[in-house]
């Protein structure tokens, strides 16, 4: 079944199409020292602000499976070249997620303060601006690519201060996960990005992990229809 996958990926295509733009002429206003391209830069904020935070409350991390270009851009480029490997538990842990987060939010004050020595613009806006587009342009070479191509493509996704901040956003979140009358056949274990239904199958229970990005991946790839969406008031662990 692929009842949500086509679906999905028409979503995540059409959101990275216009990311894309967005992020192209905000690069132009970089290399052309240009303060308006420079600001447009400021529109990605407002997607992850709409799209990822105010949303994860009700839907979790909806953002990140469905719509976040970056998420999009690691699971399709990288597909094809990735080792696939587990991804260590290190990098899962809250300590490391709040040790990237940390990082950023220094980062981010630099910028506010004025003295980011590679971005220097009189204009805060554009300043915050440019800084989002740089960060997104050397997390993704840096980090997110090399670990996606030795571990799981979005490896990335499992500690990014995006999502985690989504993940503690999503502790009553409306939409799990619901696995009934599983038979553990284990083939949904290898579609999760996260690896993390491998922890629920084998009985009927809600994969409650606030991590889970309900790309619905592992829905489709049961073929007794165990594995479906619900809605329900069941807290986040
Ligand atoms: S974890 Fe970060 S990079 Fe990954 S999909 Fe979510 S917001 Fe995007
Ligand atoms: S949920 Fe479906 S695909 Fe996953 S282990 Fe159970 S029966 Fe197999
Ligand atoms: S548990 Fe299922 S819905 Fe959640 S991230 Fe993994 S594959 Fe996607």
């Amino acid at each position: 079944m692929e009842k949500y996958s086509k679906i999905r990926k028409t979503t995540q295509l059409t959101s990275l199409a216009i990311s894309t733009v967005i992020f192209a002429v905000a690069l132009y206003g970089i290399i052309t020292h240009n303060d308006f391209y420079f600001e447009i830069g400021l529109l990605l904020i407002g997607f992850i602000i709409v799209g990822g935070l105010l949303l994860s409350p009700i839907l979790g991390r909806f953002w990140c499976g469905w719509l976040c270009p970056r998420g999009t851009f690691l699971e399709y480029v990288l597909e094809k070249i990735s080792h696939k490997a587990s991804i260590p538990k290190t990098l899962r842990t809250t300590g490391f997620k709040l040790f990237i987060a940390s990082i950023m939010a220094v980062m981010f004050l630099i910028v506010l303060l004025g003295k980011n020595p590679l971005l220097v613009s009189p204009d805060k806006l554009a300043s915050i601006g440019g800084f989002i587009v740089f960060i997104c342009i050397v997390t993704t070479l840096l980090i997110s690519i090399p670990l996606g191509i030795v571990y799981m493509p979005r490896t990335w996704c499992g500690f990014c201060p995006v999502g985690y901040a989504q993940s503690l956003l999503s502790k009553n979140k409306i939409l799990h996960v619901s696995i009934e009358d599983c038979r553990n056949c284990k083939k949904c274990h290898t579609e999760c990005h996260l690896d993390i239904c491998k922890d629920y199958t084998g009985k009927s229970r809600t994969i409650e992990a606030s991590d889970c990005f309900a790309c619905m991946k592992c829905t489709d790839s049961c073929r007794i229809g165990a594995n479906k969406p619900v809605i329900s008031l069941r807290a986040a662990n």
